[in-house]
């Protein structure tokens, strides 16, 4: 019996590594006991949910959702413009910035131009180069798991179109400081794209995000990729942004459908982005569990890549990673092992709660 016939890029597109947290749900009575809750540490989300007003907001929106989300996302831009001092025109939302990383291909590859990224990085950088026809090159991490600009500066030819660069870096959580990237934006001819993904970089100690905006003042190629799903906790509901061009804002909307953001996103992130205390409070709490996680890691002889994120990227020396990632899943504990996320021999660990983390080392002392 024939099948229907795709074309030939779905063949070539990567399927994205799922964490396996999602077949299960919060509470696995059958597994590890009645009332035991799962404990999440494989998928870079934060332990804490929404603020009573960003839960108030959604109530809110509740009674109108037989209406179209604003294509415009008006009131979220709005929103972001007044945070970033950016005007409206320059800011993009999107169905987490997942969708902006995906219409940012489609605006800018194609058969014939080349795209630039570090390796391993986030696994969605795989899926443009076969989403497009584009040529993909791929420039490892040093040593230390940073991003080797001086490398990735001799990958850019006349053929570039996209450079990515992501800050800090999912999976090795290791930064850069803007004034390196800043100089290896100067250092690129103008017609080269670069998206700068700051999905983590509200917990990075090396700058404040305000830096980053800065940059896209004085950059017209640089696009700034944020997401209300790390920090901010809503990566349930869907929203991301670009800072960039206008030109760029206005290619990523002719690629898309109007109404890709729903509207408890738009509303949700609108009211979450007021709340700068708490992401403060929420980034404080994240280093004290950093510091927590990669000293007690470092005990057991674990050592891990300089953190500026919410997880680490453990070194785990000789030991089996399968045997490690099976071990704590049965007890419990789900994290990402580094084979899927293009790193051997390592552990990818989002911090969560500290009961959570203190799960996670107990269930870690039981295998070592
Ligand atoms: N960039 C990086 C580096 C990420 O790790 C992630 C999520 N894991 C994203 C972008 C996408 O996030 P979202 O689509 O939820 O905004």
């Amino acid at each position: 019996m024939s099948g229907i016939e795709f074309n030939s890029r779905v063949g070539a597109m990567p399927p994205y590594p799922v964490a396996a947290t999602y077949a299960f749900d919060g509470d696995h009575p059958v597994a590890f006991g009645k009332g035991h809750r799962l404990v999440k540490l494989a998928s870079n989300e934060t332990p804490w949910g929404p603020p009573a007003a960003v839960v108030g907001a959604l109530q809110g929106q509740l009674e109108t959702l037989n209406r179209y989300p604003d294509p415009a996302k008006s009131l979220l831009r709005g929103r972001i413009a007044d945070r970033t001092g950016l005007p409206m025109e320059r800011i993009a939302v999107g169905n987490g910035s997942c969708e902006l990383l995906l219409c940012a291909g489609e605006a800018l590859l194609e058969p014939g131009a080349e795209l630039v990224y570090a390796w391993p990085s986030f696994s969605m950088y795989p899926h443009l180069a076969p989403a497009s026809g584009a040529r993909e090159v791929r420039v490892p991490l040093d040593a230390e798991g940073r991003h080797d600009l001086v490398a990735m500066a001799h990958e850019v030819t006349a053929a570039t179109r996209l450079v990515i660069v992501c800050n800090p870096n999912n999976p090795t959580a290791t930064a850069l400081p803007v004034a390196e990237i800043d100089a290896f934006l100067a250092s690129l001819p103008r017609h080269v794209a670069v998206i700068l993904d700051e999905a983590y970089v509200e917990f990075s100690t090396l700058q404040d995000p305000d830096d980053t905006v800065d940059l896209v003042r004085r950059h017209p190629n640089l696009v700034v990729l944020r997401t209300f799903s790390k920090v901010y906790g809503l990566c349930g509901l869907r929203a991301g942004y670009a800072l960039g061009s206008e030109s760029f804002r206005s290619a990523v909307d002719r690629v898309r459908q109007p109404f890709s953001v729903n509207a408890l996103a738009q509303v949700a992130a609108a009211e979450a982005i007021r709340h700068q205390d708490e992401v403060e409070r929420r980034v404080e709490q994240n280093i004290v569990e950093r510091i927590h996680v990669t000293e007690e890691l470092a005990e057991r002889g674990l050592p891990c890549s300089e953190s500026e994120a919410n997880f680490c990227w453990v070194d785990l020396g000789d030991r089996r990673e399968d045997v490690i990632v099976s071990g704590l899943a049965e007890r419990g504990v789900i994290v990402r092992a580094g084979e899927a996320l293009g790193g051997e021999g390592r552990l990818r660990v989002t911090f969560g709660s500290r009961h959570e983390n203190d799960a996670f080392l107990n269930a870690l002392d039981q295998l070592l």
